[in-house]
């Protein structure tokens, strides 16, 4: 594979700078919004607290309407709304569980959209309207609802990260802490987080009893830098994973640990590149821990691409159909992938470098 057939303009990827090693701001948003029904949770009500504490004005909606976040164009629109949180309650089709395959069983979502600005989003083209953040003030029922998803015999996985970062908004809604609780006195279900934050102090010492695992999405430096607005450095989420996977005796959290390689780029020099972030990734962990990797190579839909080149206009991404292999689902919807001899000759790199640097430690898949 050479660089020039996957990357007509490459200039998004320069060689390799120095690394990073900022934590991710906090997000404090411009707006935020209560609906009457949301105040009635005793859970909003904790998140209001949250919200105050920080200094946050707090606007109290009279209906449980969303109003005034459209601005004069989609760019205004995707400013406006990305530094608006809504607290609101889940409609009551979040009750009705989806399977998110390869990842968990079920996905359970405690708040829809994100702080961050990932050039290569994957909530493009999956959720709709403005990208507001809506926390879920009705988190405790939607928790309690996942007892009738879980399989007696075999345990049951829950992802909370499917149309969030759940550390990114963390400081306002304690709703990830919630969820690690809540499932550290499940014995039949497990809970899976991901995020690119960092902000992972609150989460030490809460009682997961090894039953959540902590994963961190992980790219190259260069792809990070240029294509993740507003996260943290790979250095701090590599020392964030580092605290939640030390045991409890060495003043880390204990979890069970995993990376999420996504999505996989064949950028300039993709190989030193990515051996260079499996290497640091050893020396971070460089202790005995409960491990697994996910590959995910990067890939977007007709309606993905039209979503983010709205919002992030003059993006550098390859969002080139041409070089692309077509995949359909069984809805009949369209993913461009990459080639199927590329995809072979990327994952057989992921797979030899990963196992010789981490024997005992799944892929759990390769997508
Ligand atoms: S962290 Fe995930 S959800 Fe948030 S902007 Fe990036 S890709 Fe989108």
């Amino acid at each position: 594979m050479t660089q020039t057939q996957l990357f007509p303009s490459l200039d998004i990827l320069a060689p390799t700078p120095e690394p990073r090693q900022h934590s991710a701001k906090l997000w404090l948003p411009k707006r935020v919004v209560f609906t009457p029904d949301a105040l009635d949770q005793p859970f909003g009500q904790q998140m209001l607290e949250r919200v105050t504490a920080q200094g946050l004005e707090v606007e109290l909606l009279k209906s449980n309407r969303l109003t005034s976040v459209r601005g004069e164009d989609a760019r205004d629109t995707y400013r406006r709304a990305k530094s608006t949180l809504a607290v609101v309650c889940a409609p009551p089709s979040a009750l009705r569980l989806q399977p998110t395959p390869p990842s968990a069983d079920w996905q359970m979502n405690l708040a829809e959209g994100c702080p961050a600005h990932c050039q290569y989003c994957y909530l493009a083209g999956s959720l709709t309207g403005p990208p507001v953040v809506k926390a879920f003030a009705n988190l405790p029922q939607l928790l309690e609802n996942t007892q009738a998803y879980e399989q007696s015999g075999r345990v049951t996985s829950f992802e909370v990260s499917c149309y969030t970062d759940v550390l990114g908004i963390e400081h306002l809604t304690g709703s990830l802490a919630e969820c690690i609780r809540y499932f550290g006195q499940r014995e039949g279900a497990h809970l899976r987080f991901v995020s690119k934050y960092d902000h992972v102090d609150s989460l030490l010492g809460l009682p997961h009893h090894g039953r959540t695992r902590a994963r961190f999405s992980l790219n190259a430096e260069a792809a990070v830098r240029k294509l993740e607005g507003g996260t943290a450095s790979v250095e701090a989420r590599l020392q964030a994973l580092r605290k939640l996977a030390l045991p409890v005796e060495q003043g880390g959290g204990g979890y069970p640990v995993g990376v999420v390689l996504a999505p996989i780029m064949p950028l300039p020099g993709w190989q030193d590149e990515y051996r260079h972030l499996l290497d640091r990734l050893a020396a971070t962990l460089d202790f005995p821990c409960d491990l697994t990797a996910e590959c995910i190579t990067h890939r977007f839909t007709p309606g993905s691409k039209e979503v983010l080149l709205q919002w992030y206009p003059n993006t550098s991404l390859d969002l080139e159909e041409a070089t692309r292999a077509v995949k359909r689902n069984k809805f009949g919807g369209t993913k461009f992938v990459y080639q199927p001899t590329d995809m072979r000759t990327l994952k057989e790199f992921f797979y030899q470098e990963w196992q010789q640097r981490f024997p005992n430690a799944p892929i759990l898949y390769w997508t």
